[in-house]
């Protein structure tokens, strides 16, 4: 079942800044021999960068490639993309599941245009601002595309943090969103986020996979999970969840908490982004369950910021029902 565990405020002891240094060489040793070569990681093409971002959402990584070789090729550019018309960018992404990332893809590429000059912000928080983009998604960019420092955390990021520096079996399930955000961004080496996101992504695509593989694992002496595993512990499957886990009404109460626990009462939304989701999915769900408490009254988001209540009112307290 999902985390009842509070957020650390801080790293655990264990994680000097000797062992991040060693964690630091030994996933970038890693990366340079088996990191995937993808087109977008050294392009610094912000369009790029995004395109695969969003490609990957909720998609295995073998169909990734693919699918952004065929958007690229049909809208080489941001400006081609805007300028797309629904039934030709819907038969690009044909077959690759979930189209509205397609026309939100179409969407980010028109307020460029419109509003950024016609290239993708390089701010975090603009990033945050356009359609279809989460966390991972601006993370991306900014590594990929600007070259700038920016910690990109997907499902196989999730599953490397959570057991390397926490020691979870299973964190997915089992380590609170705002904790893989803290030890991401403590373990990023400073201008080199390009090469460490794309090592951390791979391995745990490839070591620290759901069954992972301690024995060859390049971070084994470094891991707080290692022993758990080497005693027999077993992750288990995700989809044993309970009808609770994952369900809307889990995701708003996560939401209300949030809120209510903001002293001044109110919180910008990327930080409730960044602390409640573990991935872009959930990113989105987070998004239109924020948008669903608006519009009944139980709280309020403007300019980047959301708070509880009505915005004039101030807090109020009975959403979670
Ligand atoms: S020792 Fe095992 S659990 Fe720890 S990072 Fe390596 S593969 Fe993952």
């Amino acid at each position: 079942m999902p985390s009842t565990r509070a957020a650390p405020s801080s790293l655990p002891a264990s994680l000097t800044a000797a062992r991040v240094g060693r964690i630091r060489r030994g996933l970038l040793a890693w990366g340079a021999e088996h990191s995937s070569d993808f087109p977008w990681r050294d392009a610094r093409n912000p369009y790029w960068a995004l395109v695969a971002a969003v490609c990957s959402q909720q998609t295995q990584m073998s169909r990734v490639f693919p699918l952004w070789e065929r958007w690229t090729a049909a809208f080489p550019t941001l400006a081609d993309a805007a300028a797309a018309d629904t039934a030709t960018v819907l038969r690009v992404w044909a077959g690759a599941g979930y189209p509205k990332r397609a026309l939100a893809l179409r969407e980010t590429a028109q307020r460029c245009i419109a509003q950024h000059g016609g290239g993708l912000p390089r701010e975090y928080e603009a990033l945050l601002a356009l359609p279809g983009v989460g966390p991972f998604t601006a993370a991306i960019v900014q590594c990929f595309g600007f070259g700038d420092d920016g910690a990109a955390i997907d499902t196989n990021v999730v599953r490397v943090l959570g057991r390397l520096v926490y020691g979870d079996v299973q964190p997915a399930l089992e380590t609170p969103a705002a904790a893989i955000r803290v030890a991401a961004e403590r373990l990023l080496p400073p201008g080199d986020a390009g090469a460490w996101n794309a090592a951390m992504m791979d391995y745990g695509a490839q070591v620290c996979v759901p069954k992972p593989k301690c024995d060859v694992c390049a971070l084994a002496s470094m891991c707080e999970a290692r022993s758990k595993f080497a005693a027999g512990a077993l992750a288990t499957p995700v989809r044993a969840q309970s009808k609770y886990d994952g369900s809307n009404r889990m995701w708003r109460g996560r939401i209300m908490r949030a809120l209510r626990g903001r002293d001044d009462g109110r919180v910008r939304t990327s930080t409730l982004l960044r602390d409640l989701a573990h991935d872009e999915g959930e990113a989105a769900t987070v998004r239109a369950m924020l948008r669903a408490l608006c519009d009944e009254g139980f709280a309020w988001q403007r300019a980047g910021w959301s708070g509880l209540g009505s915005e004039d009112v101030g807090a109020a307290e009975s959403g979670t029902r």
